[in-house]
């Protein structure tokens, strides 16, 4: 059985005429990287203030590990909601020490989560110096200092070069891998699809939206194939019992169209077995950018 270690039901925030968030419904799996994917204004910061406690929600309920929530169980988690402030002139050392004196942490831990985040080498130098990639793992440094169970991030990569998206993605799965639950919300898919596990969909502070990213991605639109002998490779397909279709695209490779319920693996057997070896098998998928767009786009 799952253990959901976030459930959230019937939850609504309105301010004036605009509803922030519309009778959310949401569970999150210990041990996921949930995802709360939506534009800008869709109620995804909202949100997680209220689960934070710094928003008050209008109706609806939310239980934190299984129970109501608590001053205590809020030490269990871990959350950067927006840019923390710290001291310019201070290094990241100092910094996280004063951060220690405010959630009331042992500074016990600082060393090992500046090793964590990358940032050991540059732990003397004076925040000003860092580059904003080092900023926001400095801030992503502070919240793992009480060691939570669940960290929360809202829009972890705003304002990031490249590199810097690298290395905050690269930090966040590294961080999910030891074990943690991470929920972060995010206007970007390429980072929910290249981060999480889980994801959901908001709209107007609706979701539209709740799956698994792997699934989402199996849209299985065919698989893309080569073979040194084309010809005989596009003989072979064409009495596979569910092809329907196949195309040479512009790359040379052939896109096949099987029946939706065909296993990859068994139409792959079944070439081997006549003979053809694959010099290129890969999945064609639905991107979750195209379902996205459909799903925004639908609900309108
Ligand atoms: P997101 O994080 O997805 O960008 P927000 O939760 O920040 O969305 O905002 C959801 C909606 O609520 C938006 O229309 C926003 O303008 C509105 N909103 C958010 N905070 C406030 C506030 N303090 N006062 C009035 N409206 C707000």
């Amino acid at each position: 059985m799952a253990e959901y270690i976030l459930d959230i039901s019937g939850l609504n925030k309105r301010y004036g005429n605009i509803q922030a968030v519309d009778n959310l419904e949401l569970k999150v799996e210990k041990g996921t990287v949930f995802g709360l994917l939506g534009p800008n204004g869709s109620g995804k910061s909202t949100t997680l203030g209220i689960l934070l406690g710094v928003v008050q929600k209008d109706s609806g309920d939310f239980k934190w590990f299984g129970e109501e929530p608590t001053a205590s169980q809020r030490r269990r988690l871990g959350a950067i909601l927006e840019s923390p402030t710290f001291y310019p002139y201070l290094s990241g050392i100092q910094n996280l020490q004063i951060v220690c004196k405010i959630k009331e942490v042992p500074e016990s831990r600082i060393l090992e989560v500046l090793e964590q985040v990358g940032l050991a080498n540059r732990a003397t130098s004076p925040f000003k110096t860092y580059s904003l990639g080092m900023k926001q793992r400095l801030a992503i440094a502070s919240a793992l200092l009480s060691d939570p169970e669940i960290l929360i991030l809202d829009e972890p990569t705003n304002g990031l070069d490249p590199q810097g998206i690298a290395e905050i993605r690269e930090l966040i799965l590294d961080i999910a891998g030891q074990g943690k639950t991470i929920i972060l919300a995010s206007h970007l898919l390429d980072e929910v699809q290249k981060v999480c596990t889980h994801f959901a969909v908001l709209k107007q502070g609706e979701k539209i939206f709740h799956g698994t990213v792997a699934e989402s991605l199996m849209g299985n639109e065919g698989v893309e194939v080569l073979a040194d002998d084309t010809e005989s490779l596009r003989k072979v397909i064409g009495t596979f019992p569910s092809f329907i279709d196949m195309k040479l695209n512009n790359v040379g490779r052939l896109e096949v169209q099987l029946s939706k319920e065909t296993a990859i693996h068994e139409f792959h057997e079944y070439l081997i077995e006549k003979g053809i070896v694959l010099t290129h098998l890969a999945y064609i998928n639905k991107s979750l950018e195209k379902q996205f767009l459909q799903l925004l786009s639908a609900k309108s």
